[in-house]
């Protein structure tokens, strides 16, 4: 590519959110391209590689017609249905509660993300690398500049768009370490407190053949990378080495006040909205990602304001997102203190622990929603 070529939608990220709002922008009508750097999409893989039903991401968001719209999950990525979600104690006590979701495989979700946009219409380009924004302007790393009426920034935690217009949201970074192992392939998915993930949390989830492990910290305990950590945590449960490792980010805390800057919109974890308390961020970046898009061709197409964006992402997601990010800062106070996190647990038990994973208060914690 050379030369200055205009287009009414460039999307930045070719991630759950810019395919979905390159699919939503195609499908309203604006003459689209969906960007990304790597080489090949979805690959390398840094997810724990969850998904819940739709059923379940309603009960955590009132909003059933964005889920539905924003919100499938190709079947063809799918390596395993499960039923529960067991919350581990820093002394192994186990609380399970009912979860409906999947694991599936990111190297095959993100590309089937990027095809069904292209199916809409959109222009999968890749590897384009995109080096700033500048009002209109994109400029990547082979020296093209593109035009555009809208850019959507769906570039991840590290976004080179949001850095451009000068997006600083008030947040805590994950530190992420994932790996593969062969464990046992159960029906449900696991996740650890404690020692093994001080600030944070450890994860095993079971694929068609082998189990994705890992985990995220706020901060590391002194003296302990994040390899250590897992290294430590893999041996603990006794599995093999965990091979395939990545190392990757997970932006968490409150959602933003806005997401338009003039010409540009930010969706998924380039704009921070990852559920704090279960890390979950691939839902939440598919329902940003869609509306980011539908604002984006309205805009074109009807003239309709930008701002709108903030409107719908804000109607659908802010009060559970913001609640999580509080009750995620209320747990992280006692979540590097094994016997203290240990007694909370057993306190709010399993009822509890479910419903901070759905982003809500434990009842026995007498708040208000
Ligand atoms: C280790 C780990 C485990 C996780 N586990 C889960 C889980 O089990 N379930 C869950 O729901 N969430 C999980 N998350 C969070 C989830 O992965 C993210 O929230 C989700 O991927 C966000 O989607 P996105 O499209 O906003 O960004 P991304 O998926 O990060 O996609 C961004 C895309 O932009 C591209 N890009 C970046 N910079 C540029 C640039 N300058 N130019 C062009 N392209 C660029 C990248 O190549 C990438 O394809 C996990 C995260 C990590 C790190």
């Amino acid at each position: 590519m050379s030369g200055l070529e205009r287009l009414d939608v460039v999307v930045v990220g070719a991630g759950p959110a810019g395919s979905l709002a390159a699919r939503a922008a195609a499908e309203g009508g604006a003459r689209t391209a969906l960007l990304d750097h790597r080489r090949e999409l979805g690959h390398p893989v840094q997810c724990g590689e969850f998904v819940p039903s739709a059923r379940e991401l309603a009960d955590l968001f009132d909003a059933p017609g964005l889920i539905e719209a924003a919100f499938d999950v190709p079947p063809n990525t799918v390596l395993r249905a499960t039923r529960y979600m067991t919350c581990v104690s820093p002394y192994g006590h186990r609380f399970r509660f009912p979860l409906e979701g999947w694991t599936v495989s990111r190297r095959a979700f993100d590309k089937a993300l990027a095809v069904r946009a292209e199916g809409a219409g959109a222009e999968l380009r890749y590897p384009v690398g995109v080096t700033g924004v500048q009002g209109r302007t994109v400029r990547c790393a082979d020296g093209s500049v593109l035009e555009a009426r809208v850019v959507v920034g769906a570039d991840g935690p590290i976004s080179t768009v949001a850095r451009s217009v000068g997006f600083e949201p008030v947040r805590t970074m994950f530190r992420m370490i994932t790996a593969t192992v062969d464990g046992p392939l159960t029906d449900g998915i696991d996740l650890y407190f404690g020692h093994a993930a001080p600030h944070g949390y450890a994860w095993y989830f079971p694929r068609m053949t082998d189990a994705n492990v890992g985990l995220g910290v706020t901060e590391l305990p002194p003296g302990l990378s994040l390899d250590r950590l897992l290294d430590r945590f893999v041996a603990d449960a006794g599995w093999e080495a965990g091979r395939e490792r990545t190392r990757w980010w997970v932006p968490i805390g409150p959602p933003p006040a806005s997401l338009v800057f003039g010409s540009t919109v930010l969706a998924g974890d380039a704009a921070n909205l990852v559920m704090a308390t279960n890390g979950g961020g691939i839902p939440t970046a598919m329902m940003s990602g869609w509306l980011a898009g539908e604002a984006a061709a309205r805009h074109v197409r009807e003239g309709r304001p930008l701002a709108r964006y903030d409107d719908a992402w804000r109607a659908a997601l802010y009060a559970p997102l913001a609640r999580a990010a509080r009750i995620q800062r209320w747990g992280d106070r006692v979540s590097a203190f094994d016997p203290l996190l240990a007694l909370g647990m057993r306190y709010i038990g399993s009822s509890g622990l479910d419903a901070m994973m759905r982003l809500r208060w434990p009842a026995r914690l007498g708040r208000n929603p």
